[in-house]
């Protein structure tokens, strides 16, 4: 299922707004009709998340980081980023970027608060000055200084764990950030049960934000160790462009393998996707060639990482990806599957 959806992007980053946002937002609505007091301050913080964001993202452009998505949550946003910056002083300044952001603007509406006052006559969100414009100052301040805790998946995290890969390993920096920031989210909830049920949220969030970073990074780190002839199948099941689709699918079964490569003469011409199979209606599929289906040219060669083989292979959308010769690119010497990157990421734990 999907948490979350898209809503526009900026300088082609996809931005995507999580469920959760989206029901607080609701939640909002009706708790605060008809005044939508509250929903104007939530709606603003989305407004400001974006911003927060942003000032990520543009760190990373600077660095030629490559951001693939961001996704905003009620307590900020994430910035899924390509690959996680080598160096530390780059991860850093990309994580500072945003907290900093969300204090300047907060200083600024301060200072703007000071001039000139919107009141609203009814409770507001944080104290009860009614000055919407000193709220929505202390909403960003609230914001850096929430993002700057040194725990994962908190900015201060990223901060954190780039000053400790200084002086040890990467992977083993990611486990103490992680750990710290598990360690946060169980204290936030067992407080939260006894006083504040929003830092029950929170504390859940922080719990399993630090836990899906430490393994994403676990899993990069490992693949990135291990080179694709290491684990590449010899083998694959293989179609000619004039086969037809019938025919390629029984190839494909006897071979157990979900996606299929085309070669012609024994030169790869590309591998076809099952999903593109699998949208031939059955009664077609004796009739139709396989070189009437959309082909894509994709491959990786056996001295590159898995982690790389990983990374083509999901922005392909494919199961499997072609080995080629980097001295002759059109001979196939083998493939890399899922399974076999689930195989190398086991078997890289355990000698680790
Ligand atoms: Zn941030």
């Amino acid at each position: 299922m999907k948490y979350s959806f898209k809503i526009g992007s900026a300088w082609g980053i996809p931005i995507e707004i999580h469920i959760t946002f989206i029901l607080l937002m609701v939640l909002e609505f009706v708790l605060s009709f008809p005044q939508l007091y509250f929903f104007f301050i939530i709606l603003l913080l989305f407004v400001f998340v974006v911003i927060h964001e942003l000032s990520h993202s543009l760190v990373a452009r600077h660095y030629k980081i490559k951001v693939r998505k961001i996704v905003l949550y009620p307590i900020g946003g994430v910035s899924e980023i390509e690959e996680i910056p080598e160096s530390p002083s780059v991860e850093w300044r990309m994580a500072a970027a945003g907290p900093l952001t969300s204090f300047a603007i907060g200083l600024v509406l301060l200072g703007l608060g000071q001039i000139m006052t919107i009141r609203v006559p009814v409770m507001p969100l944080i104290i009860a000055t009614g000055n919407m414009m000193l709220e929505l100052a202390q909403l960003n301040i609230l914001l850096g200084a929430f993002n700057l805790i040194p725990a994962f998946p908190m900015d201060g995290g990223r901060v954190f764990r780039a000053f400790l890969a200084e002086k040890m390993k990467f992977s083993d920096a990611t486990k103490y950030a992680a750990f710290i920031g598990r360690l946060l989210g169980v204290f936030m909830t067992v407080f939260g049960i006894l006083y504040d049920f929003w830092l029950v949220i929170i504390g859940v969030f922080v719990y399993i934000g630090a836990t899906e970073e430490a393994e994403s990074t676990i899993v990069s780190t490992t693949l990135a160790r291990v080179r694709v002839k290491d684990v590449m199948h010899p083998q694959a099941a293989v179609a000619r462009p004039e086969n037809t689709v019938a025919e390629a699918l029984e190839t494909m079964f006897k071979a157990r393998y979900h996606d299929i490569l085309i070669e012609k003469e024994g030169t790869l011409q590309g591998i076809v996707a099952w999903g593109e199979i699998m949208k031939i209606k059955p009664e077609q599929r004796s009739k139709l060639q396989m070189q009437q289906l959309p082909l894509k040219q994709v491959s990786i060669f056996p001295d590159e990482s898995v982690l790389e083989a990983y990374k083509l292979m999901s922005r392909e959308k494919i199961g499997l990806i072609p080995v080629v010769e980097r001295e002759e690119p059109s001979k196939v010497v083998g493939v890399v599957t899922n399974e076999s990157i689930a195989y190398a990421y086991e078997k890289a734990k355990t000698l680790r």
